[in-house]
């Protein structure tokens, strides 16, 4: 691989494709972004896609079950993020309005269909062969959205830390959900995302695992960073 990053890569940094997947809360965000600012890579948050679909779904009141009433919605919906990470949805800025409580809450069920996920995985593989060089971060970049990429991570930290950083962000929102409230949260999603049959939560064999429970956001930058660079210089 890394003669082929060197081979390929004469600006190595400007054109690496990095996955992060892991489950919610094991830091992926707030690290992607820095990942990508220190590396001066583009950055694709692909759960805030999966999000603005399932807000467009709660807004029309569509039965998930109605595949037909689904593919319809999707079929006349457009997703674009930009550089700074802000959502628009038909043309709405909708940044906020996804990580509200009803979007938690139906985002996994909603991903779960797989003709959402078709549409969005096809859009994600066309950000990235569009792109030079990328850090997108999900549940199945690596084993399903950019099987080539050049790294691989997979972040992941223990439930409870994971739960304390969700209502950490919540309580930010305004939104004061019990510890039990967001550990049932986050287990119902880790269920459904990685017991789905279409592109699940998945850890590929040649990922670099990263249990972040313990360790400061600096420090899983500065690890991903590092190895990306020791391999690309
Ligand atoms: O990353 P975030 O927690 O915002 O993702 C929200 C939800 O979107 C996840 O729980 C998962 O159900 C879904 N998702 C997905 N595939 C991805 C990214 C997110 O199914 N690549």
């Amino acid at each position: 691989m890394e003669e082929r990053i060197r081979h390929k890569m004469p600006k190595e940094k400007k054109y690496a494709k990095i996955a992060i997947d892991g489950p919610a809360g094991a830091g992926k965000s707030t690290v992607t972004r820095e990942v990508s600012r220190r590396l001066e890579l583009k950055y694709l948050d692909t759960g805030a896609m999966y999000r603005a679909i399932t807000l467009k779904l709660i807004e029309k009141g569509i039965d998930l079950n109605d595949l037909a009433r689904v593919k319809e919605v999707l079929d006349k919906t457009e997703i674009k993020l930009n550089d700074r990470q802000e959502v628009f949805l038909d043309g709405k800025d909708v940044t906020g309005a996804i990580r509200e409580a009803e979007v938690n809450r139906l985002v996994s069920p909603v991903s779960a269909i797989s003709l959402v996920r078709r549409r969005l995985v096809d859009m994600q593989k066309a950000i990235a062969s569009e792109s030079n060089g990328i850090v997108m971060e999900g549940r199945d970049i690596a084993s399903r959205v950019m099987p080539d990429a050049d790294f691989k991570f997979y972040l992941d930290a223990s439930i409870e830390e994971r739960a304390r950083r969700r209502r950490i962000e919540q309580l930010g929102k305004g939104n004061d959900m019990t510890e039990d409230e967001v550990i049932a949260e986050i287990k119902n999603r880790d269920i459904i995302d990685s017991g789905r049959e279409d592109s699940p939560l998945t850890r590929v064999d040649d990922a670099i695992v990263i249990d972040t429970t313990d360790m400061a956001f600096e420090a899983v930058v500065d690890k991903l960073v590092n190895i990306v660079k020791s391999k690309v210089s």
